[in-house]
């Protein structure tokens, strides 16, 4: 088994550990690859994200730390894009412009025009409050166009931005908890399928295989679901597994289970990054 971390957060974002300490504990735990990916900056205000300012910083960090650890593990650069409808699109121009070495993107908020203002449906984080707020304000409570709007905007995310990575594609459905919907309602197949398709078609994309919903406790199944992974697999959708880790404890949680598992699965490769996207037999 390989081991490695390519979406991980540090104290540049919401995570709790700096660069440096979450490298060290990569080395601890026994990782010969690991990406650094921050919350790219976002246009408004928040507590989540890089600040504007703090941008350079982060880059001289990382860059700094790939040179110092260069004997020890394959360090990379980048950042965790924010993908909002209307409100900031731009990853790979951007990406491009901070040199990074991969990209991933993701949709933590879904986006609706309201009497001409754009207003945003937080689906992350750790309150389910907040989602069903959201749904109520932005969609008038109406669940399936607002999981419409999400993998909608996720697959305009996808043919624009062109990402090495999708973070968890499906996590609309963790506060869910199948309250609004199920994960077997045809019309929720039918979109997840679609997008399944879109991704297929982006040449250099793998899907991550996600562990921190099972592993806080807010989700009971992988992002994508096992029921995702099977089709992902017919599909020959290049997939890799990511533990989006806050903290040095997370580093890698669920990584070898979520390996086992992908081989029960019928998974035949796994993919990793070095320099550029390579793929490890496992069976
Ligand atoms: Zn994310
Ligand atoms: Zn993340």
């Amino acid at each position: 088994m390989l081991k490695f971390a390519y979406h991980t957060h540090s104290i540049f974002c919401d995570g709790k550990n700096s660069l440096k300490e979450m490298v060290l504990a990569a080395l601890e735990k026994g990782l010969t690859h690991y990406g650094f990916s921050s919350h790219a900056p976002v246009p408004f205000e928040n507590g989540f994200a890089i600040r504007k300012e703090q941008t350079q910083a982060y880059l001289q960090q990382c860059r700094k730390l790939k040179e110092e650890y260069k004997n020890r593990i394959r360090l990379y650069t980048s950042m965790e894009f924010d993908y909002i409808t209307g409100i900031v699109e731009d990853a790979a121009e951007r990406a491009k412009g901070y040199n990074l070495d991969y990209v991933i993107a993701s949709v933590h908020s879904v986006s609706a025009e309201i009497n001409g203002e754009r207003a945003m449906w937080f689906i992350d984080g750790g309150k389910q409050d907040v989602y069903d707020e959201g749904l109520e304000r932005v969609f008038g409570g109406d669940i399936r166009k607002g999981v419409e709007a999400f993998f909608s905007q996720t697959c305009d995310m996808i043919r624009n931005v062109q990402p090495d990575i999708v973070a968890h594609l499906d996590k609309i459905k963790m506060h869910n908890r199948n309250r609004y919907f199920h994960e077997d309602d045809k019309w929720y197949e039918d979109l997840v399928m679609q997008t399944l398709e879109v991704i297929s078609k982006s040449p250099k994309t793998v899907i991550e295989v996600n562990t921190r919903g099972l592993y806080k406790g807010r989700a009971d199944d992988y992002f994508p679901s096992r029921k995702w992974l099977k089709h992902i697999r017919k599909m020959n959708i290049p997939i890799t597994i990511s533990t989006d880790c806050h903290n040095v404890t997370e580093i890698d949680n669920l990584f070898a289970e979520t390996w086992q598992m992908l081989s029960a699965l019928g998974f035949k490769h796994i993919w990793y990054y070095e320099d550029e996207w390579k793929k490890y037999k496992i069976k």
